[in-house]
């Protein structure tokens, strides 16, 4: 039997609330464990827009995503996280009454094996554990980590290729104008000549294609990749007639959307509404004991899906945990420039 790593906090999610959720705990003298199941952190900001100017984070004008997530990372190094990354938590199972009669706390179960035992538990899953939606042809797993990609890391590593770029929403028109200059073709496949993107961003692609920058290919869809040993040599497209043609490609980029779903955190017992936790808004708590959630996956009435809603309700819920973790201390509010840091 696999004894448990025991923390005071574990966080489910290590996107930007989960690691603001370290900080907030941090402050308050708890030590955390982070568990996320892509191998890196940052969540959808690593995942789906590293490169994108995200506008309305207070105190900064324009910050990337990445940039974003490389701060809160430095915030929270301090207070040195255990992170867990690559393992998603499938389990999590109350630890029993302790000698008051209170629950102890919860046993995360990680895929792997590993387990966690955790005073407190936030939940800061954001969609759940999400994927993208795969390019539907027979042998992309050749191809997908070589020359087929679902998100974009850094355009830099796209210079100079020929890149065809399958799909019709906001990510699909906005890598095609990212990639402009960076490039040394851009294809943008779609299977009808309408856009589900901003209107502005769609007006500035058009503009490109009229300079031949971008090569519009509609009303197609992909219909075959061709190279060898998961290097690309030549997309295949496809008229809803079968009509085929082939494009000279290094690199096929499909932005099909994500696939959502909350996964194992479904079958925890907490209250959902529409796949997402049902908590209170004032301590983010959830129906179950110790356990609160914050970020995109937590709803109560009103809730706006922003980044900076998510930090308010991890320092709600990192407030609401004091009294599990020293039940006979009262809390005295401070403010961080009163209490500093550590190594500050
Ligand atoms: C293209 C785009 C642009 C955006 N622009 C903005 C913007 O300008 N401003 C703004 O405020 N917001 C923006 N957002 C929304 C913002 O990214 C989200 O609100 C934010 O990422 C939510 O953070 P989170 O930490 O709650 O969840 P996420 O970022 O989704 O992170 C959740 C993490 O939990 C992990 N996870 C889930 N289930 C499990 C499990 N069972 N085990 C282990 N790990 C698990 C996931 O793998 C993920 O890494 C944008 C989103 C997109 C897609």
């Amino acid at each position: 039997m696999t004894t448990p790593a025991v923390t005071d906090v574990a966080i489910i999610g290590a996107g930007p609330i989960g690691l603001f959720a370290v900080f907030q705990c941090g402050m308050l003298g708890f030590r955390t464990h982070v568990i996320d199941v892509l191998d890196a952190p940052g969540g959808q900001c690593t995942a789906l827009y590293p490169e994108k100017p995200i506008y309305d984070i207070p105190g900064y004008p324009a910050i990337s995503g990445s940039e974003l997530i490389d701060k809160l990372l430095e915030q929270a190094a301090p207070f040195a996280p255990t992170f867990h990354l690559g393992h998603p938590v499938l389990k999590m199972e109350p630890l029993g009454p302790g000698p008051n009669g209170v629950n102890r706390g919860w046993q995360l179960e990680l895929a792997g094996g590993t387990k966690i035992a955790a005073r407190a538990v936030i939940i800061a899953g954001g969609t759940g554990a999400f994927g993208p939606v795969r390019l539907p042809l027979p042998n992309v797993a050749e191809f997908e980590g070589k020359s087929l990609f679902y998100l974009v890391r850094r355009k830099s590593d796209l210079a100079g290729k020929r890149v065809v770029i399958a799909g019709g929403g906001d990510s699909a028109v906005d890598w095609a104008l990212a990639l402009a200059g960076i490039a040394s073709k851009i294809y943008v496949v779609h299977r009808r000549d309408k856009f589900r993107a901003a209107p502005e961003s769609v007006r500035k692609m058009h503009e490109l294609v009229t300079a031949g920058v971008i090569d519009m290919v509609v009303p197609y869809q992909m219909s075959g990749l061709v190279g060898a040993n998961g290097h690309l040599t030549e997309a295949k497209v496809a008229t809803l007639d079968g009509a085929e043609k082939s494009i000279p490609a290094d690199v096929v980029l499909a932005f099909f959307g994500l696939v959502n779903n909350l996964g194992p955190i479904a079958d925890w017992g907490l209250t959902l509404d529409q796949s997402h936790i049902v908590v209170r808004p004032d301590t983010c708590a959830t129906n179950l004991p110790g356990v609160f959630a914050a970020g995109d996956i937590a709803t109560y009435p009103n809730k706006l899906k922003l980044i900076l809603s998510g930090f308010a309700e991890v320092a709600q819920a990192a407030h609401a945990i004091h009294p599990i973790i020293h039940p006979d201390k009262a809390l005295h509010f401070e403010y961080s420039t009163s209490k500093g840091k550590p190594g500050a």
